[in-house]
C-alpha cells in the first residue's frame, strides 16, 4: 500500500475525499470503452479505480487529470461507481500536496486570479460589466422577473461577448424584467471544484449566495451549463435553493408562450451539439432542439453522437484551462462528425464548447469553414 502521510494509507485518503465508490468496480472497462480519451490516446478510468481500490494510486501521474467530467462513464457503469467522485478525489490529494504535472500548472494561476478577482483570466473585477455598458443593462433589483447571469466567459472572452448581448437583445424583445449583478458576481466555482481546489469553490459559491440572498434573488437565468450545474446542484449544500434557468430552456419557454417570434428565415444547415454538463449532466436535451424547430429555414440534422451519447468537447472537469495537445483534441472530431452531415453551422449553448470548437476550427482546414454559435446568437439573428 502507498502511503501519503506517515500515518495514512491512500485508499482512505481516497475515501475521505469523497471517491468511496471506486470500492465497487469489478473491472469490467466499460468505462475505457466509452471514454472519448480512448479515441484520440490511451487512457484508463478503469485502471485509476483499479490503483484506488489497491492504494496504489500515483498522485504524481498526469493520468489523474485527464478526466473531463463529460459524464459518459458513470451513467454506463454496471456496478454505479461514480468515476468521477474518484477522480475529483484524487485531484484533491494532489492539491493537498501541491503536485501539478507541466500541463496542469496553468491551473495555479487560475486558482489565484478565481481568489483574487472572481474570475479564471486575472482580469479586473470591475471590468466584469464592461460587456454591457452599451446595452443599457439594469442592475438587478429585489422584485425583477429573473436574474441574468452571464458567467466569466461571457463577461470578459470578446467572443462570448457577442453571446451575452444575444441575449440582452432577446431578453429585451421578449419584454422580460431582468438585470444583473455586473461586478458583484463571481465565478460559479464549478469547473476549479472539479480540478479538486475545494477551497476556492467554497469561497466563490459563498460570495455569490451570499450576493444573491442581500439582492433578494430568487429565480436566476444562465448561458453556461457550467453555471447551471452549480447553481443548481451545488449550492443546495449551502442550504439554499434558487431556481435555475439555463438560455436554452428560457428560449424554449418564451417560443412556445408567443413571447418571442422569429421574423427572419435562416436557411442553413445546422446540427447542434450537446454540451455534457446540460445534456448527461442535467438532462436537458429537447429544449434547445425545440428553440431550433421555431427557427424557420433551418435544416437540422444530428451529428453521428448525440443526446446522452454526445461527444465531450474536452473542456470540462477544468480541461478548458490545461494543455491539450493538437492530436488529442476532442473537439477536432466533433468539427468532424459536424462536416460528415454537411452542417454549415455547428450549434451548442456552452462557452466551454465555443471555446474549444473554435480554437479548433483554426488549425482545421474544412473546419474554418463550419460556423460555430451559441443558439442564443442564431435566435437574435431572426427575431
Ligand atoms: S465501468 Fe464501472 S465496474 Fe466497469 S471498470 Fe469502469 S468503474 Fe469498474
Ligand atoms: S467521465 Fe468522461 S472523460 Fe471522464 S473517464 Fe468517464 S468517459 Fe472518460
Amino acid at each position: 500500500m502507498n502511503t501519503i502521510t506517515p500515518i495514512k494509507e491512500i485508499t482512505d485518503v481516497i475515501v475521505e475525499n469523497g471517491g468511496q465508490s471506486f470500492q465497487l468496480c469489478y473491472q469490467c472497462g466499460i468505462c475505457d470503452v466509452v471514454c472519448p480519451w480512448n479515441r484520440v490516446r490511451s487512457f484508463s478510468m478503469r485502471k485509476l479505480v483499479r490503483q484506488a481500490n489497491f492504494g496504489l494510486t500515483d498522485i504524481e501521474s498526469e493520468d489523474i487529470w485527464r478526466c473531463t467530467t463529460c459524464g459518459n462513464c458513470p451513467q454506463r457503469c454496471p456496478r454505479g461507481v461514480n468515476q468521477i467522485e474518484v477522480g475529483v478525489s484524487l485531484r484533491r490529494i494532489a492539491t493537498e500536496y501541491d503536485v501539478f504535472p507541466e500541463a496542469v500548472t496553468p491551473i495555479i494561476t487560475v486558482a489565484d486570479s478565481l481568489r483574487a478577482e472572481g474570475n479564471p483570466f486575472n482580469m479586473e473585477r470591475s471590468e466584469r460589466a464592461n460587456w454591457a455598458k452599451e446595452l443599457n443593462v439594469r442592475t438587478f433589483t429585489e422584485g425583477m422577473e429573473i436574474l441574468y447571469s452571464p458567467g466569466c466567459y461571457l463577461s470578459y472572452d470578446p467572443r462570448m461577448n457577442t453571446v451575452a448581448a444575444a441575449t440582452v437583445k432577446i431578453l429585451n424583445e421578449a419584454g422580460v424584467d431582468f438585470g444583473i449583478l455586473g461586478a458583484k458576481e463571481s465565478c460559479c466555482g464549478e469547473s476549479i471544484r472539479k480540478t479538486g481546489n475545494e477551497e476556492v469553490f467554497r469561497g466563490l459559491a459563498k460570495e455569490n449566495i451570499k450576493n444573491f440572498i442581500d439582492n433578494g434573488v430568487k429565480r436566476i437565468l444562465v448561458s453556461s451549463p457550467h453555471c447551471y450545474h452549480s447553481f443548481k446542484n451545488e449550492y443546495p449544500e449551502f442550504n439554499v435553493n434558487f431556481e435555475i434557468v439555463h438560455m436554452s430552456q428560457f428560449l424554449s419557454e418564451l417560443m412556445d408562450a408567443g413571447r418571442l417570434k422569429p421574423t427572419k428565415e435562416y436557411n442553413k444547415k445546422v446540427t447542434y451539439h450537446d454540451p455534457c454538463y446540460l445534456g448527461r449532466h442535467n438532462d436537458i436535451f429537447d429544449a434547445p432542439r425545440n428553440v431550433l424547430k421555431h427557427v424557420l429555414g433551418a435544416e437540422v440534422t444530428e451529428m453521428a453522437d448525440f443526446r446522452e451519447n454526445s461527444l465531450c468537447c474536452g473542456g470540462g472537469g477544468g480541461r478548458i484551462w490545461m494543455e491539450t495537445p493538437k492530436e488529442e483534441r476532442f473537439a477536432d472530431l466533433r468539427l468532424q462528425q459536424a462536416l460528415d452531415v454537411d452542417a454549415e453551422v455547428l450549434v451548442t449553448t456552452c462557452p466551454y464548447c465555443i471555446t474549444n470548437f473554435t480554437d479548433s476550427a483554426l488549425g482545421f482546414p474544412e473546419g474554418q469553414a463550419l460556423e460555430i454559435k451559441d443558439i442564443t446568437e442564431i435566435v437574435a439573428e431572426v427575431i
